[in-house]
Parts: structure tokens; sequence; C-alpha cells
């Protein structure tokens, strides 16, 4: 199977009736880019630029973020990253950053991270905004920002960013041909004035891994509550699948870059829902690949609306049997 798997590599993750999905991988590290060639992804949907401020023992300064960025779009090439901006603070803090002056959070996962975080201590934004800019001169750059809860956020965040461009462009600095901007749709708030929002996207991506555990108020370490909801919920595909009806409408592109969308009934029940872009881990690259090539979607799309209209309390065991019946 591994094989079989390898040999997928070159062959585009296109259904049986034609349609085109897209197929990027996670990374976090200058390591992981080798993911790319290995796996023949499409690029990287999403780069957790956190790791870089995880794995050091000082906070990375601008010089040394920015190498680290240049280095990944070398090896990405043509193909394009998503840059995600950090994700700390919370249950990810950084020892030489003293962001807990709020004492122990009862509720990291729910507290003082991300972009909270980044909107108020700017400085570290900002320098992360210099660096993203002055690795991309002359590219693309994509820019998201994790855990935006409602509008407002993304723009004090984008407008942060084009301050810093302008900044740089006033030095006479190379700047990126294009810089696009998109968020992490993880908490499910801002799926109410997401309408909003479109309009000033260039990109969006659910993160399932946050967005089910804030969903269902369930935390997504707790070894009691993992198996109790299910990512094959009616819940998670209803909210997707509103989601995707929503950007489409709005001409915005939409994928998943949650551990979900790595597993192939997932990844599938995904795809019936009308998501055709995911990121996941390199290796599941070869087994979505292969699922997706051996995919009606169409199909699957009808059998999917009908099930959503009086589901069961999982879509796991119909939409299993549908695959084996179907040679997914
Ligand atoms: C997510 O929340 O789904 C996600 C992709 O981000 P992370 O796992 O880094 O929180
Ligand atoms: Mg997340």
């Amino acid at each position: 199977r591994r094989a079989k798997f390898a040999e997928l590599k070159s062959e585009a993750p296109m259904t049986l009736d034609g349609h085109r999905c897209t197929v990027m991988v996670n990374a976090g590290l200058r390591d992981d880019v080798a993911a790319l060639d290995l796996t023949g992804a499409d690029g990287i949907g999403l780069f957790r630029t956190e790791f870089q401020f995880l794995v050091s023992a000082t906070l990375p300064q601008r010089e040394r973020q920015m190498r680290l960025y240049k280095d990944v779009l070398d090896a990405a090439g043509s193909r394009p990253v998503i840059f995600r901006t950090v994700d700390i603070g919370g249950d990810k803090a950084l020892p030489y950053l003293d962001h807990d002056r709020h004492g122990e959070e009862e509720n990291p996962a729910m507290g003082w991270r991300a972009l909270r975080l980044a909107l108020e201590r700017d400085g570290l934004m900002k320098a992360q905004a210099r660096a993203l800019i002055e690795a991309a001169a002359g590219r693309q750059l994509n820019v998201m920002f994790p855990m935006v809860s409602e509008p407002w956020e993304f723009d004090e965040a984008r407008a942060l960013f084009e301050a810093q461009r302008d900044w740089l462009a006033g030095r006479g600095r190379k700047m990126p041909n294009q810089i696009r901007f998109g968020v992490m749709l993880e908490v499910p708030a801002l799926a109410e004035t997401i309408d909003m929002l479109l309009p000033r996207l260039d990109f969006l991506s659910i993160g399932t891994n946050d967005l089910t555990q804030f969903l269902f108020a369930a935390d997504r370490a707790h070894p009691k509550l993992a198996l109790r909801y299910d990512w094959m919920s009616p819940a998670i595909l209803r909210f997707v699948r509103r989601i995707v009806r929503q950007a489409d409408a709005a001409g915005v592109p939409v994928a998943v870059c949650g551990e979900m969308g790595g597993r192939p009934i997932e990844c599938m029940a995904l795809l019936g829902v009308g998501i055709d872009r995911v990121s996941i881990t390199p290796a599941a690259v070869g087994p979505i690949k292969a699922m997706v090539r051996s995919l009606d979607r169409e199909k699957l799309m009808a059998y999917m609306a009908q099930l959503l209209e009086h589901p069961p309390r999982s879509l796991r065991a119909p939409l299993t049997d549908w695959a084996a019946a179907n040679k997914v």
C-alpha cells in the first residue's frame, strides 16, 4: 500500500467525475518543507509559525524569522505557502515572554492566545509582519490569522500588516508582488458574522481541531471526551456545509486545515458537503489522494444531502458503508 501511495506523488487529486481538488500539507519547521516534494502536495496550506518560537530558548528576532520564511518560500518555489501568524499563549506559553502576567489560566484553550495576545502585544506581531513581508519580496505572501472571533480582529491585524508594509516600502525595500489575507475559522462565533467579513477575505480555512472543541464545548485533549463527539456528527458537517455555501457565494476559497481532513472517511465527508481543498499532515497525502481519485463527488454530494436531512447521531456508519459499496 505504501508503494502505491508513493506512486500517486505525481498524480493529481482529481475525482472520478473530474473535479480537481487541492491537497496541501501542514508544516511548521524548516525540514517539514521536504514533504512537498516527497508527497507531491499542492502547497503548504498551514505553516504554523509558532513552532520556531516554541523550540527556541530565546525570542526569535526578526532576522531569524525572516531567514526561516525565506527558506520555506525558496523550497516551495511556485507552490503557495500560507503562513499563520503566531498562535502562542494559552497552553503554548513561551518561557521568555511574560505573557502569563494574569497568572495561570483556568481554560488556556479559551484564553489569552493567538491574535488576542498578538494584537495587544503588537511589538511581536509587527516584527513578524516585517519578517514575512521582507521574506516574500518579489513573491506572493499569504497571511492567515488564527482564533479570529469577530471581523474587527481581522481588520486590526490586516491594518497592522499594511502599516508595516508601508513603512518598509517607504524605506525602499522590495515588496511582495501580492499580499493575500485570510482567517482561520475555528471559533464558532465567527460563523455568525462571516457574511460581513467574506468580502474582505482572500481565503478562509476551517480549523476543525479547535472548532470541534469549541462547537461541542469539549476539551480536544480530554481522553473521556475524545470519543464522545464524532467529527462525523451532523453538527460539524452541517456547520462546514453552511460555511462552504457562504464562501462559495462570495467567491472566497475555503479549505479545511484541521486533522479531520487527513482521515480518508472524514475527508470524504468533507468533500460531500462541498469542501475541495484540504491541508493535512504529510503522511496522509497518499491515502487522501487515493480516496479522492476513487470518488464520484456528485454522487456522494447527493447522498449526503439526503443523509443530512434526517441524520443519525453520526454519519460514520452510513458513509463507511457507502464508501465500501462504491469502491472508494
Ligand atoms: C485547528 O485548530 O484546527 C488548527 C489547524 O490549528 P491548531 O491545531 O494549530 O490549533
Ligand atoms: Mg487552532
